[in-house]
């Protein structure tokens, strides 16, 4: 069976940030699984063609502490640099390698097993596996004759000419009704009475578009439910102020939420919704570390980077005398 030093679950920019300063540490035999055909998943899918990707996301700005970091670029941009930043460091990424399950042997190292069915045996594992594979979704149910209509991100296929409900009121939410306003007619429904999440450029694009009548922007919005509407080719959104409007489409912006299923399965305790890990990542499980999105409060980028930083020195310090 195959053994490695470090293996790291997911090649986001937390998982990639990891490799890149485990392999500057001088730390050898670093494996990066990831389930998708290619790197940043999340930001490959989920980003919208040309978005902005801000350092300073949900108005936090972070200053870097380890080799990885980045300015203002588009979607497009930062996935070709991240692209060189794992050639430039010849970084062992097995792309459509699911990990399935995470192990804990005897000794204390790890036997991780993918969707292909390979096993490969670790003496420590950083889960950098995100949370936007589950987004969060609302309390109330959606029936299935209205989940072609109902997104929780942007399609594929481009909506073009459609009336579209964006519910959220954090970045995402705000740069997906911009971005679709220029096509369609989009309302903004957010449950507080003003945005208070949001990055300057994110608020000013937004109050710019509004100005404009782009956006009609509906604050202290409340929704109760969904039904199909009577005609039955669109969504009914019945709020809980008794309103009822239709639309073609209702995206929900509403963030991710933690793998907890995944992560309990490898014996990681959980306090609430968050997973149990001291600051360097490290769960209740001795050599099993969270970093990215897992990790942090507020996930971004930079705090992905930062957080690798920060686990890679702590396995790097507690177990590096394991390392061959
Ligand atoms: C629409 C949108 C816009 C955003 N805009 C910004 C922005 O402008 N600036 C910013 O700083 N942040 C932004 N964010 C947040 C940012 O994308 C995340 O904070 C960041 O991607 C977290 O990095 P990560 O490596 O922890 O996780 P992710 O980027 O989510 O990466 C996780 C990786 O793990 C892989 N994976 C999952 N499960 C498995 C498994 N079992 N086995 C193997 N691989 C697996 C996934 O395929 C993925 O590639 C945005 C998020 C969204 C959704």
């Amino acid at each position: 069976m195959e053994h490695c030093n470090i293996a790291i679950v997911g090649a986001g920019p937390a998982g990639i940030a990891s490799a890149v300063e485990a392999k500057t540490a001088g730390i050898s035999s670093v494996v990066i699984f990831e389930k998708a055909r290619h790197l940043n998943d999340t930001i490959v899918t989920l980003y919208h063609e040309g978005k902005r990707v801000d350092p300073v996301y949900r108005k936090v700005k972070i200053d870097p502490i380890g080799k990885l970091s980045f300015d203002t670029e588009t979607k497009e941009e930062f996935i070709k640099r991240m692209e060189e930043v794992s050639s430039a460091h010849s970084l062992d990424v097995r792309l459509k390698s699911e990990v399935t399950k995470v192990i804990t042997q005897a000794d204390g190292s790890f036997k991780l097993v993918t969707g292909a069915g390979s096993e490969v045996v670790a003496q420590v594992v950083i889960v950098a596996i995100g949370v936007f594979g589950k987004p969060v979704k609302p309390s109330y149910p959606i029936s299935a004759e209205l989940k072609d209509r109902v997104l929780f991100s942007l399609p594929k296929t481009p909506i073009e000419g459609s009336s579209v409900l964006v519910v959220g009121g954090g970045d995402t939410a705000a740069e997906v009704a911009c971005f679709l306003c220029e096509k369609n007619d989009v309302s903004l429904s957010y449950r507080r009475a003003e945005f208070f999440r949001l990055n300057d450029i994110n608020a000013c694009n937004l109050k710019r578009c509004s100005c404009k009548n782009k956006i009609n922007v509906m604050l202290s919005t409340d929704i109760d439910h969904l039904s199909r509407d009577t005609a039955g080719e669109k969504i009914a959104v019945l709020f809980k102020d008794g309103r009822t409007m239709s639309y073609d489409y209702v995206l929900y912006c509403l963030g991710g939420s933690t793998p907890q299923a995944f992560l309990e399965a490898a014996g990681v305790e959980f306090n609430g919704k968050m997973a149990v890990a001291d600051s360097a990542g490290e769960t209740n499980v001795q050599r099993l570390f969270l970093a990215g999105d897992l990790a942090v409060e507020k996930g971004s980028i930079m705090a992905a980077f930062n957080s690798a930083k920060r686990t890679v020195d702590a396995v790097k310090e507690r177990y590096g005398q394991l390392f061959r």
